[in-house]
């Protein structure tokens, strides 16, 4: 559960709104004068049961009690969750903290930027860069591929870079932050990319993290990159991601390549949907990274090189992905950089006959086998039982179970058994809480607003779209604070950037959990209808319960007689929804 679903589990609206006005009951629910507007008779209503409260006078306005606490303390989303969680003896995670390192980040992209365009500039420009041009020609890169990515030549100096970046501005500490220093036994600092080709690395909105750089002679280790720093961390990293974005969507796939060399000359010749891993086995922050551009993951990676603890790790990210991940199996000791630059044609025709990870494990690892003894065909599954156990989908495993049997000619039962030896116990599923009424729904998660929330982040070209959609319409806090903060930004980086970071595994959940890419318009419509209609009802029957209490106690009066025709009003707007939406069930069949 997270901090706010617990904070607003711990805390009663009624308790919470009591500390600020005089509460009086009314019926079931509570009254007051309104907090936020003048007035003499209460219109102000705390409703215990939805854990809700709302302003039928003029404010006309409403929410839960993060809502009520930011409205009357005048505070942000943050501010009113930490308040609440310290009354509800809650403790807010400290990775929940604000980002107060975030302008020391800004910094270290500045510098990492700095340095790019000094080491571009001394490729380009400088006589001793010579050896690196011949290279890059030699590599047959353009002028317009080198000037892409950003390529450059760290001079062959303990200090060329640190005194430039010094004269401009930059600390001796900022530089060792960003790792562009390395520190001496004696305390000095000096250059860490010397006499190398180096490779900007970009995270996926631009900024410069980090780099990679190549020696131009034989020595060793051919390339080396930054260490792990506050904006640079490898396992998280993928190459050119930022050229590769745009392409990566509109093709519904991406390839992982594992060098610089083979991500620049796929580029070149236009495959534009490649990137490197930075290092052999690709990682599951890198697979969660793509996975919110595609599912369709294929690897170009020396199969050989990358072991069987990365072909475990590709059934473990197929889970996360919901998709296979697909071998292009290059052969004889070729890289992505040599087929391409050899006949380009052939690099797609290879791309073309990708095969699952899987059957190509399977094939791997019988091929060196002898399936007629008995010694092999043992060997064989207890080798590919693990990765079979690994599977979450019972009719995968059911598939590969029976492809193992006519493999090693072994009955299926057996197979079976041995799987389920590898297969680690599930865990015991927590018991469900049954969610008592509408309220314990509400309280914890509202489908619809979700829903609506999720086509939104999927797709930001529908916030125009979105106009009718109120930020009202949803009760919940998160999901309008969401929603007020995408209205604004429309990016994902920049929504998290202005989100409480108490927000983001909202924000996180959402995107997670795709949304079918069909008529995502009329989706959109539709929930809309929806969530207002939801508004409506809830105004209606929040007034309806508000009005018979006041009407119990005082007997009909003005301000009753004001309730009752707002009641006509929210009666004629919620006729306007049925018949809008009877409108669009003719002329659409269904929603899903
Ligand atoms: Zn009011």
């Amino acid at each position: 559960m997270s901090v706010i679903d617990e904070v607003k589990q711990k805390l009663d609206i009624v308790e919470v709104v009591s500390q600020y006005v005089p509460l009086t009951k009314a019926g079931r629910n509570f009254k007051a004068r309104c907090p936020f507007h003048e007035e003499r008779t209460p219109s102000f209503f705390v409703f215990p049961e939805r854990q809700s409260w709302h302003c039928f006078g003029a404010c006309g306005t409403g929410g839960d009690v993060f809502s009520f606490v930011m409205k009357q303390q005048g505070m942000d989303f943050g501010e009113a969750l930490r308040l609440l969680a310290q009354q509800a003896g809650v403790t807010v995670p400290s990775r929940l903290e604000r980002d107060t390192r975030k302008d020391e980040r800004e910094r270290l992209y500045q510098v990492n930027e700095a340095a790019a365009k000094f080491f571009h500039d001394q490729l380009l420009h400088s006589p001793a860069a010579t050896r690196a041009r011949d290279y890059l020609s030699g590599r047959a890169f353009t002028a317009d591929t080198v000037t892409a990515f950003q390529l450059g030549y760290s001079p062959d100096s303990y200090d060329a870079l640190k005194s430039h970046l010094q004269e401009r501005g930059f600390t001796e500490k900022e530089l060792v932050d960003a790792g562009l220093l390395v520190e001496t036994d004696d305390g000095r600092t000096r250059d860490r990319f010397r006499n190398r080709l180096t490779f900007p690395i970009h995270d996926a909105r631009g900024h410069t993290t980090g780099f990679g750089a190549r020696v131009l002679d034989d020595s060793l280790p051919k390339y080396t990159n930054s260490p792990q720093t506050l904006v640079f961390d490898k396992s998280g990293t993928l190459y050119a991601i930022d050229l590769a974005t745009s392409a990566i969507r509109k093709q519904d796939q991406v390839i992982i390549v594992e060098g610089y060399m083979d991500t620049i000359t796929a580029h070149q010749n236009g495959f534009n949907n490649v990137v490197a891993s930075m290092g052999t086995a690709i990682t599951e922050r890198q697979v969660t990274t793509l996975k919110r551009l595609t599912r369709n993951i294929a690897l170009a990676l020396d199969a050989d090189a990358a072991g069987e603890e990365a072909m475990l790790r590709c059934v473990d990210y197929e889970n996360i992905l919901d998709a296979e991940i697909q071998v292009i199996i290059l052969t004889g000791g070729k890289d992505p950089d040599d087929v391409i630059r050899q006949d380009a044609q052939k690099w797609q025709e290879l791309v073309k006959s990708a095969v699952p990870v899987v059957d190509f494990t399977f094939s791997t690892k019988t091929a060196r086998l002898d399936m007629t003894t008995a010694r092999d065909q043992s060997r064989a599954v207890h080798e590919l039982a693990p990765i079979i156990a690994r599977m979450k989908d019972a009719v995968r495993r059911d598939h590969y179970i029976r492809r193992l049997e006519t493999l090693t000619k072994t009955r299926y039962n057996v197979i079976e058994g041995i799987v389920k030896e590898f297969m680690v116990p599930s865990k015991q599923s927590k018991p469900k809480r049954e969610p008592t009424s509408r309220t314990a729904q509400l309280l914890l998660s509202n489908p619809l607003e979700e829903y609506c929330l999720r086509l939104l982040l999927h797709h930001p070209e529908l916030i125009s779209m979105s106009e009718g959609l109120l930020p009202e319409y949803f009760q919940d806090s998160q999901n309008r604070e969401i929603f007020i903060t995408w209205q604004q930004v429309k990016d994902l980086p920049s929504l998290k950037d202005n989100l409480d970071p108490a927000l983001w595994e909202q924000v996180e959940s959402l995107v997670s959990v795709d949304v079918i890419e069909n008529q995502i318009e009329r989706k959109l419509d539709n929930v809309i209808l929806r969530l207002r209609e939801q508004y409506l009802r809830d105004q209606k029957e929040e007034r309806a319960t508000a009005f018979a209490a006041v009407a119990a106690e005082e007997g009909a009066g003005a301000d009753l007689a004001k309730l009752d025709n707002e009641d006509i009003n929210e009666n004629t707007q919620l006729q306007q929804v049925f018949e809008q939406e009877g409108r669009s069930n003719r002329s659409r069949k269904g929603w899903t």
